[in-house]
């Protein structure tokens, strides 16, 4: 192990390295805490493939965002530089969507599921191989290049290009980077890809044929795993917006509205019918029943749990047909949907066909578990998209693979509470579960809460001063230290309650907000510009953004870049009916509903925010707590102290 860790031990690390050796040696899950900055990548990888290279393994690395793979391989090459073997060799591997050129050049192409990018590249692939100028002209350079392909090769394993810096390369090159690294995955040692690569069966089948392993040959780390649960739920549930239905209304119009069942309805009539019943059940559920003719919107609500069977029971009411024949209708729309993939695929489209879609949700729909899943009715939209949800209650629904590899490490900084992760994804009792403390000095953090201002709805209702004073102790931070600053909401929604006020104004800093919608490439332009003022240019700024988003879970500011956090209220889940659910379901299994699905999840989204503090030894930095509640996180967050007085207390901490 020692001969692969590229930089001087800090605290805890050989720990977390032995511990991972016990748990490859034995065979044993793994799942750890450690805190953001305190070198867990090196530690993971070191250890892991000193095991691998002993017992002809191969890593799978899985992560959550394209972003952090980065990371992954500049620590790989830090390795490799020093070990100089030339049997470490990894490689960033991303979904067909950013990999394929011709994706690349074709936004339509490029927002393609991965199935829909499978058949088209399929397709452009039979052309290129049966034509000299039909198909893709990378799959053509691919296949007639091989000194190409092999010195792209011979430089990847030398370089370990990141996954973007291999794509550029190939581009320049006019060569699939697509196919180039799947024959490069096939010898590598560590793969690293985003969790879908694993989670998501048919996805999965293909990997472990590229790499032309057996599951208990890989070992299996899950990075930023405490997003593993909710990516999971998100993955296995299934929605039906009228959006959706529009789509299939137009679709049925454009190849000439086939009938459904042996004639017994038409596309169009169906999914007409299907509007109606979604509308009525968003009426009836969200909205309330109907008092006197009169129907009461209740605004705060925008979800409602469904009977388990309403929506096809209506269904079968309305259309006057049996459940057989709903079965029928579900089998044509499929065939309907894969005559329409095929025609668009030939015309060298994106194989998409909403009817297919349809279908497959229907077929899920009415054969569903219902055990491990809660049927909804949504309000999406501001009422203008109503859809109906399969959500999926139980994540552990997806994780036999864990139990199938060799062994899975699971790390993060805020992985606590470490049972409700194990017992979230059916881990193993036996799973090794360890907290470590962070390796920096404590005397360079310092975290206040303040009694008095909360986000507790009841509370902000009855108390009017509640709201002005918040603004009081932000606006007051952000005027009165000349650093760099960010403040972070529990929503979208609060942020812009803030800026509709017309609060923003009496900033007199430079500010940046980031926005619900930005593109990655104009919210890095935004953070990179905020850093710059913490770099030594000037007065430093402040960055107003959310919890549980982009910034406050996956970038890094370190030194000056970042001094003081501001928490805006505890970022509870809404109590949506699909959060009660939830809980609910909790509750049964484990008899922890509050603690698994809500005191948990909100822990974890202000210590990731916290997190950006403290990057490494030399870092310091302040957070302040803007809620009353706070001292309910106080196992979480064991420093924590009130403040009487926060800009003073601020202060002494900086002048120290
Ligand atoms: Fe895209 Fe490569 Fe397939 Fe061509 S061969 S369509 S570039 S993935």
């Amino acid at each position: 192990m020692a001969e692969l860790f590229p930089y001087s031990l800090r605290k805890n690390q050989k720990e977390i390295m032995q511990e991972i050796t016990d748990a490859l040696t034995q065979r044993k899950q793994f799942a750890f805490e450690s805190g953001t900055g305190s070198g867990k990548t090196i530690c993971v990888l070191a250890a892991a493939l000193t095991f691998a290279l002993e017992n002809n393994k191969k890593i799978i690395y899985t992560t959550r965002t394209n972003a952090q793979q980065q990371q992954v391989i500049l620590e790989l090459r830090a390795i490799k530089k020093k070990a100089k073997d030339k049997r470490i060799y990894g490689v960033g591997m991303q979904g067909r969507g950013n990999m394929c050129l011709l994706a690349r050049e074709d936004p339509e192409i490029q927002n393609g599921s991965s199935e829909e990018l499978s058949k088209f590249c399929s397709h452009q692939k039979k052309l290129a191989v049966s034509g000299k100028s039909k198909g893709c002209s990378y799959y053509r350079s691919y296949l007639g290049d091989k000194d190409r392909v092999e010195t792209i090769m011979a430089w990847a394993q030398k370089h370990i290009p990141t996954a973007e810096e291999f794509i550029d390369a190939c581009e320049k090159q006019k060569i699939c980077p697509y196919e180039i690294n799947k024959l490069i995955v096939h010898d590598a040692l560590v793969v690293v890809i985003p969790y879908v690569y694993v989670f998501d069966k048919a996805i999965r089948i293909k990997l472990f044929d590229w790499l032309s392993i057996s599951e208990e040959d890989v070992i299996l780390v899950v990075d930023e795993a405490h997003n593993l649960p909710d990516y999971l739920r998100e993955l296995f549930s299934a929605e039906l917006s009228i959006w959706m239905l529009n789509s299939c209304l137009l679709e049925a119009d454009h190849f000439g509205n086939p009938s459904l069942a042996d004639g017994r309805v038409t596309v169009a009539a169906f999914c007409k019918e299907l509007i109606d019943v979604v509308n009525d059940l968003r009426d009836t559920y969200v909205y309330g029943m109907l008092e006197g003719g009169i129907r009461r919107i209740n605004h705060e609500k925008n979800d409602a749990l469904i009977p388990s069977h309403e929506l096809e029971i209506e269904l079968l009411s309305r259309l006057k047909i049996t459940s057989k024949t709903l079965k029928d209708i579900v089998s044509d729309l499929l065939a309907y949907g894969e005559k329409i993939q095929e025609y668009k695929q030939k015309d060298g489209k994106l194989p998409r066909s909403y009817l297919h879609k349809l279908g497959l949700f229907l077929g899920f729909w009415i054969t569903i578990e219902l055990d491990q899943y809660i049927k909804l009715v949504l309000d999406a939209g501001e009422g203008k998209n109503p859809r109906v949800e399969a959500y999926c209650l139980d994540p552990s629904i997806g994780t036999d693979i864990l139990k199938q590899v060799h062994c899975s490490i699971h790390m993060s900084g805020t992985l606590e509470p470490l049972d409700e992760y194990r017992d979230s994804l059916n881990l193993p009792l036996e799973t090794r579960l360890a907290v470590y403390q962070s390796p920096f000095p404590p005397e360079n953090r310092k975290i206040f809460f303040v009694r008095d201002v909360t986000t507790r709805y009841d509370e902000l209702m009855k108390d009017k001063t509640i709201m002005p004073q918040m603004w009081r102790h932000v606006s007051g931070i952000c005027n009165t230290f000349k650093k760099n600053t960010m403040v972070f909401f529990p929503s979208f929604n609060t942020l812009s309650m803030f800026r509709k006020n017309g609060h923003f104004a009496e900033i007199q800093r430079c500010l940046y907000v980031e926005e619900q919608h930005m593109s990655q490439s104009e919210l890095m332009e935004l953070v990179t510009d905020f850093k710059s003022c913490g770099d030594g240019n000037g007065d430093g700024a402040a960055l107003f953004s959310v919890m549980g988003g982009r910034i406050s879970e996956g970038m890094d500011f370190p030194a000056e870049q970042l001094e003081i956090a501001v928490i805006i209220g505890i970022p509870y889940p809404k109590p949506t009916a699909r959060q009660r659910g939830l809980q609910n379901y909790y509750d049964q299994k484990f008899g922890k509903g509050w603690e698994y699905t809500v005191q948990g999840p909100a822990a974890r989204k202000i210590l990731q925010a916290i997190g950006r503090l403290i990057r490494n030894e030399n870092d310091r930095g302040v957070a302040v707590i803007l809620d009353k509640r706070a001292p309910r996180f106080h196992q979480y967050i064991k420093d924590m102290r009130e403040s009487r007085d926060l800009l003073s207390d601020i202060s002494s901490f900086m002048k120290q």
